[in-house]
């Protein structure tokens, strides 16, 4: 690395790594820091949580996917704050680094709107942890009920609760509800698997909100085939390890037994994010997202690049972009070019547009709705599109291929290949009323 412009990323989720990417042929020296030595494939971490991937399947190492840009070095860190004045970062071990031009993509993290202590008893669905965390629950959650033979109990140990009916809901439930009807049949002496009882609670309106409403109804009936039942307009008034209470806006109560709940609900900014806007004094939305220019940049920063779930970016019709994929990677590129068209001294960058090229949630097998450039899918079609896009964005990954091979497996057979019950991760939520061993001994 020599005295060239430096260009440092923090972040390598999508935003990070596309940012990366889009500066390999740029003069610059690129600095890439992430905490975790992993990109994570987050859209394929439901198959994690219930047992049909391995969390090697949707991660990759940065530093291998990045072996060949010479120009980028990877590091692992995690970043705690930052001098926009000096236009210095600073590590949690006390290391600093210096930097020409920054991107920040430190994405988002689950949020319980003010309730952290729900936390224990209904896992978030964000990292690798997460997901083998909720994989632990569910699967316990079936050995319980097969332990037990106190009926009621074993109704709460069948009935699993999913807060949030929004993409990772729906996806999750779906995958349950196969579990429960497909995968597990035949396996248990004491219970029915298929008597599992998967409900779906939103305190919306509708499920898949950000879809259009005739897929929103495709993909209520697609769950309930599954025996997944949805629930909307409540709000969550409480959750523990008997289970969630929940209210309408008319303020009607109501308690459902489970021991198995699931947070697919609240986003929140990442705390690097909260410490960016504090320093630079950018003005931030709700849910601490930073209000960049059109141009991604930090207002009065024009070094500074927010890019992916932690950006608020306006669309045409003044709707923020949502928190997926595609917005992360287009940000990322942008600001990436951005920075290499300012070294060239070359014009000004026209403002960021987002090419929405469409929404896809899987229900199950050969079930997904899918609005794409406009048309709106549902079915074995919605799936099949699906399956390409996934594939088609999984390049990076060697396991493309074990992936392929899995679901082709998972799909003719209903195997999952992945229904351990490893680590201790979940033990402290199920302890307090399972029937099973002490944390140290699973
Ligand atoms: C369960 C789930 C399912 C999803 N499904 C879909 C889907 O089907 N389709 C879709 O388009 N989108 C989906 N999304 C959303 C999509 O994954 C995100 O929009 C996208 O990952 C955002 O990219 P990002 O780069 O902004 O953040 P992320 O991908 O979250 O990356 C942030 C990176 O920053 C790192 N980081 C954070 N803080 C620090 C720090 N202080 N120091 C160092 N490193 C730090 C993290 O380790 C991480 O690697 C899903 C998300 C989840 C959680």
């Amino acid at each position: 690395m020599g005295n060239k412009h430096r260009v440092v990323i923090l972040g390598g989720g999508f935003g990070g790594l596309y940012a990366a990417q889009a500066l390999k042929r740029a003069p610059a020296d690129v600095t890439l820091i992430d905490r975790r030595n992993f990109h994570l494939f987050q859209p394929l971490l439901y198959q994690v949580a219930t047992g049909s991937l391995s969390p090697g399947e949707v991660a990759a190492p940065i530093r291998s996917v990045l072996s060949k840009q010479k120009n980028t070095q990877v590091l692992l860190g995690n970043v705690t704050d930052v001098d926009p004045g000096a236009k210095r970062i600073f590590l949690r071990d006390g290391g600093i680094l210096e930097y020409d031009s920054l991107i920040v993509a430190t994405g988002s993290r689950s949020s319980y709107f003010g309730h952290d202590e729900w936390h224990t008893w209904a896992p978030p669905l964000k990292t690798v942890e997460d997901a083998t965390t909720i994989r632990h629950k569910i699967l316990i959650a079936f050995e319980a009920a097969e332990r037990t033979t106190d009926p009621v109990e074993r109704n709460a140990w069948l009935t699993f609760v999913i807060v949030g009916a929004g993409p990772t809901g729906v996806e999750l439930a779906g995958a349950l509800g196969e579990i429960a009807h497909h995968t597990l049949k035949g396996d248990f002496r004491s219970i029915r698997p298929s008597d599992a009882k998967i409900i779906v609670l939103d305190a919306g309106p509708r499920l898949l909100p950000s879809y259009p409403e005739t897929l929103s109804a495709h993909a209520v009936d697609s769950l309930r085939k599954l025996g997944a039942e949805v629930r909307t307009g409540l709000l969550v008034t409480h959750v523990d390890a008997n289970g969630v209470a929940t209210k309408t806006q008319e303020g009607t109560e109501d308690h459902i037994a489970s021991h198995t709940v699931i947070w697919a609900a609240g986003v929140a900014v990442s705390e690097f994010g909260k410490q960016l806007a504090t320093r630079t004094g950018a003005p931030t939305d709700k849910s601490g997202r930073i209000i960049v220019r059109p141009d991604l940049s930090v207002p009065n920063y024009p070094d500074i690049f927010v890019v992916g779930d932690l950006a608020y970016i306006p669309d045409q019709q003044g709707k923020p972009l949502p928190g997926v994929a595609q917005v992360a990677m287009q940000t990322g590129s942008y600001a990436a070019r951005t920075i290499a068209a300012r070294l060239k001294g070359g014009r000004k960058q026209k403002p960021f547009h987002y090419f929405n090229k469409g929404d896809l949630a899987v229900i199950g097998r050969f079930a997904a709705v899918a609005n794409v450039f406009g048309f709106h899918l549902f079915g074995f079609p919605a799936w099949f599109v699906w399956l390409f896009i996934h594939l088609l964005y999984i390049v990076e990954f060697q396991s493309r291929v074990v992936v392929l091979i899995q679901w082709g497996f998972l799909y003719l057979t209903y195997n999952r290949g992945a229904m351990l019950i490893t680590g201790s991760a979940a033990t402290k939520s199920v302890k307090a009323t399972a029937p099973l061993p002490a944390e140290d001994e699973v």
